[in-house]
């Protein structure tokens, strides 16, 4: 029975940027702030198999790969590394990299890491807020400058370098070429409403990763029965006891948290561990006191949903 506020923690990297607020207020004395990571509070607990970072960029990040489970196992590694991004704020033009434009064999692949022209050979698109991007594990991508990401990831920091922009930071070539698909990317799968609150961004073998949207005044209650990660991205709400805004996150297993949507109402990013699909329950409408109840009906915001069907079955048959 977990609820907890994240303690966020930032890191300086030479692509950051000096203000980060909304995200944090945390001053950098002049370092640039290019990642906010989430950490549960707490020296003794036990570390959550899931990451959720918010990375800042005003220069283009490394062209970088990361290795999938079964790569990782044999190189003594516990755990691959598949990654999602929801796109928090894009300047025009701004833009991330997804897999190769075209097959490559591995004998291209490495003297287009050796010569630099990687960087032309990866699929590059336009973002804007609001997009979704899936990195599956094995998969040859980048993030360009300009860009405010939600990143929400296997626990691991194993990150193969294939080019970075003539900064001195090291190259690792062989592992890269050992981890990389040598293909474009499968099609992306686009977010889909699975209620009026619910919006399904990612669904892997890994993670969930939704989009939830609450009324403002409206009381809900989530239930995480997995390792679940809240992000507020807009607005804000009282949690359990905590009150949470913009850029707080929420750390909650085998737990229920009573969500109480404020004047603005709130967005938030959930992401939770495991296979099989989002989780039917997840979020339930609260209903208003009894007594309160027999005295006169509720108003129809606050109409309980009795009926919630055990999986969403629209969900499966319309994918793009
Ligand atoms: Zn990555």
């Amino acid at each position: 029975m977990t609820i907890e506020l994240a303690r966020a923690h930032t890191a300086p990297k030479p692509w950051g940027l000096a203000d980060v607020r909304p995200w944090s207020g945390a001053t950098s004395d002049g370092v640039s702030i290019g990642e906010i990571s989430y950490q549960r509070p707490g020296r003794t607990v036990s570390a959550p198999a899931l990451l959720l970072k918010v990375l800042l960029t005003s220069q283009p990040l490394s062209i970088q790969v990361h290795p999938d489970d079964d790569t990782a196992h044999a190189m003594g590694l516990p755990n691959g590394k598949t990654e999602a991004w929801y796109i928090l704020g894009a300047k025009p033009g701004a833009k991330v990299a997804v897999g190769l434009k075209q097959s490559m064999t591995k004998l291209q692949l490495r003297a287009a890491i050796n010569d630099g022209s990687i960087a032309e050979h990866v699929a590059w698109r336009g973002v804007a807020a609001g997009d979704v991007i899936v990195v599956p594990a094995g998969t040859i991508h980048a993030v360009g400058a300009g860009l405010v990401i939600a990143e929400i990831q296997q626990r691991s920091d194993t990150t193969f370098r294939l080019f970075d922009y003539g900064r001195s930071r090291e190259l690792h070539v062989e592992r890269a070429l050992a981890a990389a698909h040598t293909e474009p990317a499968e099609l992306q799968l686009w977010p889909h409403r699975l209620t009026d609150e619910r919006s399904l961004l990612v669904d892997n073998p890994h993670f969930v990763f939704e989009r939830i949207e609450l009324q403002p005044g409206s009381s809900w209650c989530l239930q995480a029965i997995r390792e679940t990660w809240v992000l507020i991205i807009a607005g804000s709400v009282t949690a359990s006891t905590f009150s949470v805004a913009t850029g707080d996150a929420l750390f909650v297993e085998a737990d229920r948290v009573e969500l109480g949507a404020g004047a603005d109402g709130v967005i938030a990013l959930v992401a939770y561990v495991g296979a099989g699909g989002p989780v039917v329950e997840l979020l339930q409408r609260l209903t208003v006191g009894l007594s309160r109840a027999v005295q006169d009906p509720p108003p129809p915001e606050l109409t309980p949903i009795l009926a919630q069907s055990s999986s969403f079955p629209s969900y499966r048959g319309t994918r793009p």
